[in-house]
């Protein structure tokens, strides 16, 4: 036995940090947890979650206006912004509770206060309790991270948007990655005018060219003016609005700036620096691959690490930590072949190599479809759906699965399955479609595109 108070101190209680306490436990760890704000971590309080919900809440007006291809005479309609917000809430906080609830029923000990380390092994609370412990695992995520321009503090980010008490008639949103672009659909799904500005060639850097280009196209078609190799210079108050100057010199009056620039970890305040645990450039925990920080009792999960900010990604690594440390089971987080959606309006499910990716590595055959789905024929609607796979020339594994519309990331889910046990595309041409949807086409795409 040892002298210390705790065989496990958690700091931060959102996905990574709840689910490795909560394993720790269950493997019998005495476990200490401390969170500052609210339990769930930034998914459930200020991110996956409530985006969700109101991605949803912004799907409506699609529904009723295809309503009357199908025979349906939708009467008036109008949309309250503070009975969305009081619904997220009061789901939002019921989410807390379970995993507040959650925790405690394993036997971890909370603590609702911010922690910081003093020695490899002792914790002080913000107020003033001290704490041993053997192991400590930081796991404080990441918050959004804001350009230096003049008026950047008149603007908004994610941890705001979801608790504004008026909803924005005009909005910028500066970003081109996930959240701009997710948040970008869901003001202009509930009737917001959405200016998006990115500084690059085209929105969501990284993924598909074809996903990229389809969902740009979509969503301007949409209504969101989706503007390319822009940005914000100043933003000045005037009034109840924001007057916001364009590097094109053009000026936009708005109701509210949001800045969806990227995140960066929560690592300042810690005392990290001080016990010499190594942090890469933009203040993320360097780990090994069993999350292992290089101080041998202090190991770091999710976004503060910055390998993939992403919750089931923080869920895994947690998880593979407390299982390796108190489980007696070495297990080592699998980064490979992480499917992801973007929930952009149309939204994009996709896992594996992107086609210029696959071509860098190797030859590749390009299986893809554009097409209009059954939804969209009565409804009048002429957005298309997009399907493409990336199949390798040499062992015919299916290396990249793209897909743009609806449902996509329920099939970007599924498909990632047969993926990571090296399917081929012949594995997918062998299995009956299942009819009539829209994901059919993954296995009945016969001849590949030029
Ligand atoms: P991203 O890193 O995805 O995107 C940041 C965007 O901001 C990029 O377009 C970037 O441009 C731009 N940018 C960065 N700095 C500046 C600057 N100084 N001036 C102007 N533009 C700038 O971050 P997000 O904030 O959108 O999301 C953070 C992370 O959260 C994501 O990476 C993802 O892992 C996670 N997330 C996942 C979701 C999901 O799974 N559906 C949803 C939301 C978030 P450039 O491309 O040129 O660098």
């Amino acid at each position: 036995m040892t002298d210390f108070d705790f065989d496990l101190f958690v700091i931060g209680g959102g996905s990574g940090g709840v689910r490795a306490a909560r394993i720790a436990a269950q493997h019998g760890a005495r476990v200490g947890l401390a969170e500052e704000y609210r339990y769930g971590g930034t998914c459930v309080i200020r991110g996956c979650v409530p985006k969700k919900l109101m991605v949803y809440a912004s799907g409506f007006p699609d529904a009723f206006e295809d309503a009357a291809g199908f025979g349906w005479t939708v009467g008036p309609r109008s949309f309250d912004w503070s009975r969305l917000i009081a619904a997220k809430d009061a789901e939002i906080s019921r989410l807390e509770a379970i995993y507040h609830g959650n925790l405690q029923k394993t036997g971890v000990q909370v603590f609702g206060a911010r922690a910081r380390l003093e020695s490899p092994h002792e914790i002080t609370l913000a107020t003033g309790a001290h704490y041993s412990a053997k192991h400590v695992l930081i796991a404080t995520g990441g918050t959004p991270f804001v350009p230096e321009i003049p008026g950047a503090e008149l603007g908004i980010t994610s941890n705001e948007i979801f608790d504004l008490e008026t909803q924005p008639r005009r909005m910028i949103i500066v970003g081109g990655g996930y959240i701009a672009s997710e948040f970008a659909g869901i003001m202009n799904g509930l009737g917001t005018h959405v200016r998006q500005l990115y500084r690059g060639d085209q929105i969501l850097r990284g993924f598909d060219q074809d996903i990229r280009d389809h969902v740009a196209d979509a969503m301007r078609a949409r209504g969101v003016v989706v503007e390319i190799q822009r940005d914000v210079v100043t933003v000045e108050k005037s009034g109840d609005e924001l007057e916001v100057t364009l590097d094109n010199g053009e000026c936009h009056r708005v109701d509210q700036v949001m800045f969806a620039t990227g995140r960066v970890p929560n690592t300042s305040g810690l005392g990290l620096e001080a016990l010499g645990v190594k942090l890469k450039g933009n203040g993320a925990i360097v780990v090994d691959e069993w999350s292992q920080t290089s101080v041998p009792s202090v190991y770091a999960v999710g976004d503060v690490t910055d390998r993939a900010a992403l919750t089931p990604v923080a869920i895994r690594e947690g998880h593979a930590f407390a299982d390796t440390v108190f489980g007696a089971r070495a297990v080592r987080p699998d980064h490979r072949l992480i499917p992801t959606a973007i929930f952009t309006q149309p939204e994009a499910g996709t896992v594996g190599l992107t086609e210029a990716e696959a071509r860098a590595a190797g030859e590749v055959e390009i299986y893809r479809s554009v097409f209009r789905p059954m939804l969209n024929t009565l409804g009048g609607r002429p957005e298309r759906m997009m399907m493409k796979l990336i199949v390798s020339k040499a062992d015919r594994k299916v290396l990249g699965c793209h897909i743009v519309g609806h449902g996509a990331g329920e099939m970007a889910q599924l498909v990632a399955i047969p993926m990571r046990m090296g399917a081929t595309k012949e594995d997918f041409d062998a299995t009956m479609a299942v009819h009539p949807t829209a994901a059919e086409e993954l296995v009945t795409m016969r001849s590949p595109v030029e």
